[in-house]
């Protein structure tokens, strides 16, 4: 039976990829510290024989007896307002998180496939934005800290291939949705679903003319298992080409949730890229993979997830309280 640890198991991608693992046959060693993860993702596998949860922060020592065939570095914060908030421990994540588990994968002879994200592009000069386009980022910027950290984790992974001859994926993942994003992670999704809700106004940043382009969760974790499975070592992005205006998406919504809320505008958050679609014409080539969950299906899935939260959960306004961590 293949062994596989997977790290942010309890957060939105993680949890997902615990599931697609279990399904796979695997035994699946889950790990997170819990900082912006939720058990509840994760609690239906707790039951199963092949499935083992560490609470641990993969900034320290990581351990794992026994074998291990692969690896899936998945730990970060990925939300803006989440890495605006707790900035020191998204860049420790992505560095010394990477390199403690670059370290467990060369012990253990295994393959590893870290998360890297569109952020590598930052606020892109081309458009759509493939694989070779080294990107626009500011590094001092206050997505920086996220942007930075995965960019040297992408270094660090490619350095230990090429010096260690370790087994390394790397997937640049595009804006994704699906159940179990946290309501109040501040992301476009859940935000404008919540509001819907709640009976709220939809909250534009800026002039909304910004684009991305959303990628339904089953498409991604197809196409990370793919890509982990292949034999290709650079880069590859995994996300929809499907590409709307934020000011569109928002109409689209009020249309999908059938509320009668308006539109409200709030300031453009700094450094938020303008534009983003993937070129996915690589994926396409090496994996044989491309999305098949048009937007408007997946909108409604997740609406109906988002619908069958309890009322405190859907009013609980207050974000995650992160003032124990202080940037330790
Ligand atoms: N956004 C918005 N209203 C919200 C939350 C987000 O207009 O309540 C915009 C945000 O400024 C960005 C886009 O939606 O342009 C996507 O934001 P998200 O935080 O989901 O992800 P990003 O792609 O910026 O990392």
């Amino acid at each position: 039976m293949k062994k596989t640890l997977i790290t942010g198991a309890a957060g939105f991608l993680g949890s997902h990829l615990c599931d697609r693992f279990i399904a796979e046959g695997h035994h699946v060693i889950a790990m997170d510290n819990l900082i912006t993860g939720d058990l509840k993702n994760i609690e239906h596998l707790f039951p199963l024989e092949r499935f083992d949860f560490y609470h641990h922060d993969v900034t320290k020592f990581v351990h794992v007896p026994g074998k291990m065939d692969y690896i899936l570095h998945f730990a970060s914060p990925a939300s803006p307002i989440d890495y605006l908030k707790i900035p020191i421990e998204t860049l420790k994540v992505g560095s010394l998180g990477t390199l403690n588990l670059l370290g467990l994968a060369k012990d253990h002879g295994a393959r590893i496939l870290v998360a890297s994200t569109s952020e590598v592009y930052g606020d892109p000069l081309i458009h759509p934005q493939n694989e070779d386009y080294y990107g626009n980022v500011s590094p001092i910027g206050p997505r920086g800290v996220y942007d930075e950290a995965k960019r040297f984790m992408e270094s660090i992974t490619m350095a230990y291939h090429r010096h260690h001859g370790l087994d390394t994926r790397i997937v640049r993942i595009f804006n994704t949705y699906g159940s179990r994003m946290r309501l109040n992670d501040g992301r476009v999704v859940p935000a404008f679903m919540g509001q819907a809700l709640r009976g709220e106004d939809l909250t534009v940043f800026g002039d909304g003319s910004q684009t991305r382009s959303f990628t339904y969760i089953d498409d991604q974790i197809e196409g990370i298992y793919r890509l982990l499975m292949s034999d290709y070592v650079e880069p590859i992005n995994i996300g929809n080409p499907d590409e709307t205006t934020i000011l569109e998406f928002a109409q689209e919504i009020i249309k999908l949730t059938k509320t009668d809320q308006k539109i409200i505008f709030k300031p453009l958050p700094q450094d938020d890229p303008l534009q983003r679609q993937p070129d996915i014409s690589r994926a396409k080539e090496i994996l044989d993979w491309e999305p098949k969950v048009h937007r408007s299906e997946g909108l409604k899935k997740v609406f109906e997830y988002f619908k069958s939260l309890s009322p405190e959960e859907l009013h609980r306004k207050e974000h995650r309280d992160f003032s124990h961590l202080n940037g330790k």
